[in-house]
């Protein structure tokens, strides 16, 4: 852990990022970068926070909400989405210290976001999860699916709730084919959904890890995921 240096990492994906999207003819503004430091400590996220980085991920609700109200003490700019599935029991907790859900994966999940949002009057961002080829089985299966999810969001059930788009995780593979195929299909989803909710903006595709955001970049990610390449390997054994 000591031989990793968070500002660098973070500087050298900053302009890996730039020179993608020019390659894909993008404006790298388009882009933001979520630095995902689950299983690294609140020092990381300070190193971070130190080199400009404002917006992190997190997966763990409890280790997240431990190590941000700690980080926010001081630096109350940490902006948190959550990016791992969340059960129904961690969602009052989940809304609180996140502003946005990128992980939504079913319709009883924006159902309880909603009251736990209502009940702190907080408006909270979601992204709906598309199952587009990982192994774990998170996310909506077929667009039907989230088509019903946001029908239920425009039909005013969920005042507190701003859909922004979409999120997926590709395959854990070294071919590159088929991480592609995943970053097509939510973008081809998202641009099909599009069209029956003209009055969402639903703007954000969240795809591209550490091993494949170069890829997503390239088929028009809006939102990269960034942990291993940032803070270094993760330390299972860590605790908040
Ligand atoms: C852990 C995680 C990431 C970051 O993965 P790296 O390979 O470390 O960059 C991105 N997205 C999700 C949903 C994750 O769980």
């Amino acid at each position: 852990m000591g031989d990793i240096n968070v500002k660098q990492n973070l500087e050298a994906i900053l302009s890996s990022i730039n020179k993608e999207a020019e390659k894909a003819r993008r404006n790298p503004k388009d882009i933001k970068l979520v630095a995902v430091s689950k299983f690294h400590s609140e020092q990381s996220v300070i190193a971070a926070l130190e080199a400009g980085q404002t917006l992190f991920g997190e997966n763990r609700i409890q280790e997240a909400a431990a190590k941000f109200d700690k980080v926010r003490e001081k630096y109350t700019e940490a902006d948190l989405h959550i990016i791992g599935s969340l059960q129904r029991n961690k969602v009052k907790e989940a809304v609180r210290i996140a502003t946005c859900i990128e992980s939504v994966d079913r319709l009883e999940l924006i159902k309880e976001i909603e009251k736990q949002c209502a009940k702190i009057n907080k408006q909270i961002d979601i992204l709906l999860e598309m199952h587009t080829g990982e192994e774990s089985k998170a996310g909506f299966v077929n667009e039907e699916e989230m088509k019903k999810a946001l029908a239920y969001c425009a039909e005013g059930n969920t005042p507190h709730i701003i859909p922004q788009g979409f999120m997926t995780m590709a395959p854990f593979t070294e071919n590159e084919k088929s991480i592609r195929k995943s970053f097509i299909v939510l973008r081809q989803t998202a641009e099909s959904l599009k069209k029956y909710f003209p009055q969402m903006d639903l703007n954000e595709l969240s795809m591209g890890m550490s091993a494949d955001y170069k890829t997503a970049i390239s088929e028009g990610s809006t939102i990269v995921r960034i942990g291993t390449a940032i803070f270094g390997q993760r330390d299972y054994s860590f605790k908040s």
